[in-house]
């Protein structure tokens, strides 16, 4: 069974995909109304989702009890990318602000990195914490290029790099082989870590592929050779599932990957998308944030608690 299943969303490249999904399940519309949706978390004990709408400067709450959408805070400083941490706190990336925080279970916002060596970060894109409590982020410079979805301003450190903060809150360069970092995930063993490299949205003949690095005992990356080069657009933010495929963004939809890096499946999304995550309950759930609006489908695939 190749191509795509009518009506459902699904295409399938690969018959290892056949088994991702359920033959009727249909993609939904939960909501529209942003204008640049991204850095999907899911909450489980609230049984909610977070997420961005960068340009209009707020964060969006999806609460899967009765469907209902809000606002979580507004002003967000612009944030992108979100992850939650190993007790449950809400880590969140600022464009404006120029900064990776966390949320507190009072409520109140810690800086966890603002500078590297004295100089102000970019505008943090997308972010992971580790099972060591280390936090991990991207930092290009799409929120000081322009006004839209942060404050226009130069590069102060005058390079995009991958970050990691120890849980002593150490900072340290984790790659600085990047043109624009973006998405970021750990394989389910953390064994591995995979960064995306959107580089082609200010140079044609730029880098629109996901890396994968061995990371090792002490934390340091390997080179990173390219895994997949995206074929539709660019991969953005992605989530590897429990069994080590990945599931990335792309211009048409959902781009499956597995182990291998080869492209096994898509679902396809009538938006532009930039991040998913999964969640709900059994999170098998895969929540899509494209460009106005939050999609979800139930898949045969389970995400990796909690992130
Ligand atoms: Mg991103």
């Amino acid at each position: 069974m190749f191509g795509e299943i009518e009506g459902t969303g699904f295409e399938v490249l690969d018959p290892e995909f056949e088994s991702c999904f359920i033959g009727h399940v249909r993609v939904e519309r939960l909501w529209t109304g942003a204008r640049w949706s991204e850095g999907p978390v899911w909450f489980a004990a609230g049984r909610y989702l977070l997420w961005s709408d960068i340009p209009n400067n707020r964060i969006l709450r999806f609460d899967e009890t009765d469907g209902s959408v809000s606002v979580f805070r507004e002003p967000s400083s612009n944030t992108n990318g979100h992850t939650i941490d190993r007790e449950g706190r809400l880590v969140s990336c600022e464009h404006l602000g120029r900064r990776v925080t966390r949320t507190e279970h009072d409520g109140s916002i810690t800086i966890i990195a603002d500078n590297f060596e004295g100089k102000r970060l970019n505008s943090p894109n997308d972010v992971v914490v580790k099972s060591d409590g280390s936090i991990w982020f991207t930092d290009p410079s799409y929120g000081i290029l322009m006004d839209y979805e942060g404050a226009r301003a130069e590069s102060e450190i005058g390079a995009c790099h991958v970050y990691c903060v120890s849980p002593d809150g150490q900072i340290r360069i984790a790659a600085d082989s990047y043109v624009k970092p973006n998405g970021l995930a750990f394989s389910p063993d953390e064994s591995l870590l995979y960064i995306a490299d959107t580089g082609i949205t200010h140079d044609p003949d730029g880098p629109k592929h996901i890396r994968c690095h061995k990371v090792s005992s002490d934390g340091t990356l390997d080179d990173g050779p390219v895994f997949a080069t995206c074929t539709e657009g660019l991969f953005d933010g992605f989530r590897v599932d429990r069994d080590g495929r990945i599931w990335s963004s792309a211009a048409d939809g959902v781009h499956c990957l597995n182990a291998d890096g080869k492209l096994i499946g898509k679902v396809h999304i009538p938006e532009m998308v930039a991040n998913v995550c999964f969640g709900g309950p059994k999170l098998n759930r895969l929540f899509i944030c494209g460009t106005t609006s939050l999609y979800s489908v139930f898949l045969n695939v389970n995400g990796i608690s909690p992130v």
